[in-house]
């Protein structure tokens, strides 16, 4: 082990890390097929997830570090039982300012409440369509439902409400402007994302990929887009549609990647450190947990894990280099 002195996170390319992407499970209600393949059922096993205490653990070590902001992501969180009680446990760390949930919305309507009652703050939803039969070929799963949860948490009061758009070739560059008025009816913001090519569903991502340059001048041809800002520090670059309140953040691993000012690690729910979505560098956490370090040992070993984060992803250099999926790493 390490010795350090400082208390602060910053990596061998002088980012500082302040962001953890906390993922509770990896495993999912729905099957995006450029995220986790059909049938997939490879899933970490129980015993091995990290339990509430150790995630409040290692969340609290990271907040003395200077993390202020989590977001609680998967595969899908709310898949995992009692997530509102994590929450609440997390919330109460007084370093931690943010705290934030990326969900695919099929349980929200049952649970939007508690959410906000135990303090997750924002909301990320991932929404690719907005038509059932589309939906079900992206996903396997049914929109009526992820329509209830968008709206359960409108009606709770989540404001703003992020709806994620993976921008596919092919698949749903047609629907462009449909989500754009969408998300003005209803106050939402807007992401599009480019596909990445993780696991072994990486080909076909990388089969529809479309660069958002497109998506942009083709929403300019009906909108008069302004620069916008957006409070969240994550990588999306956001414009704004004239006259309205509207954002659309645009987030381009791939035509335009922003490596330079990377401020995250994740999480996995096995106790893994993951460095970058687009390298293997990690770090083992649950079997130091389980032997018994101590805080100032669990501190050290974070300060050590940052040491071993890579300066970018290597995705367009070398696209079938990553093969763990990204419900897995946590996305
Ligand atoms: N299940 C939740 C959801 O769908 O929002 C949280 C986890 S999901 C892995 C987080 C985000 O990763 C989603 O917005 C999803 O669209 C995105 N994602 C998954 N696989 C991707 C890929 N190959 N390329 C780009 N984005 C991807
Ligand atoms: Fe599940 Fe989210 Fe991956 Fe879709 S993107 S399969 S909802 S984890």
């Amino acid at each position: 082990m390490i010795e350090t002195t400082n208390n602060t996170l910053t990596d061998p390319y002088g980012r500082k890390i302040e962001y953890v992407r906390l993922s509770v499970t990896d495993q999912c209600d729905l099957r995006c097929f450029y995220c986790m393949p059909k049938g997939f059922k490879d899933y970490t096993e129980p015993e091995n997830w990290l339990r509430f205490d150790e995630i409040e653990r290692v969340i609290n070590a990271f907040s003395e570090l200077g993390t202020k902001r989590v977001r609680i992501t998967g595969g899908e969180p709310l898949v995992r039982k009692n997530l509102p009680e994590l929450v609440s446990r997390l919330n109460q760390i007084t370093g931690i300012k943010d705290l934030s949930l990326s969900t695919n919305a099929t349980r929200l309507s049952k649970h939007a409440d508690a959410l906000q009652i135990a303090g997750i703050s924002r909301i990320n939803v991932s929404l690719d369509t907005l038509q059932a039969d589309k939906f079900k070929r992206i996903t396997g799963g049914k929109l009526d439902k992820v329509m209830n949860g968008i709206m359960t948490a409108k009606r709770v009061g989540f404001h703003p409400i992020k709806i994620n758009m993976v921008a596919m070739r092919g698949i749903n560059d047609d629907e462009i402007e449909d989500m754009v008025a969408f998300c003005l009816e209803h106050d939402f913001t807007l992401r599009f994302i480019e596909t990445m090519p993780m696991g072994n569903t990486g080909l076909e991502a990388t089969n529809n990929y479309l660069d958002l340059k497109l998506v942009k001048q083709q929403i300019a041809e009906s909108y008069e887009l302004i620069p916008g800002t957006m409070p969240g520090g994550g990588p999306a670059r956001y414009s704004q549609v004239a006259g309205t309140n509207l954002r659309i953040g645009f987030i381009t691993p791939i035509s335009q990647h922003f490596c330079e000012t990377c401020n995250r690690v994740r999480l996995a729910v096995d106790g893994t450190l993951y460095m970058c979505l687009g390298q293997e560098d990690k770090f083992e956490l649950r079997p130091l947990l389980r032997k018994g370090i101590s805080d100032d040992e669990l501190k050290q070993a974070i300060q050590y894990a940052i040491t071993l984060k890579p300066e970018r992803h290597e995705f367009n250099e070398n696209p079938s280099q990553i093969i763990r999926f990204m419900s897995l790493t946590g996305g």
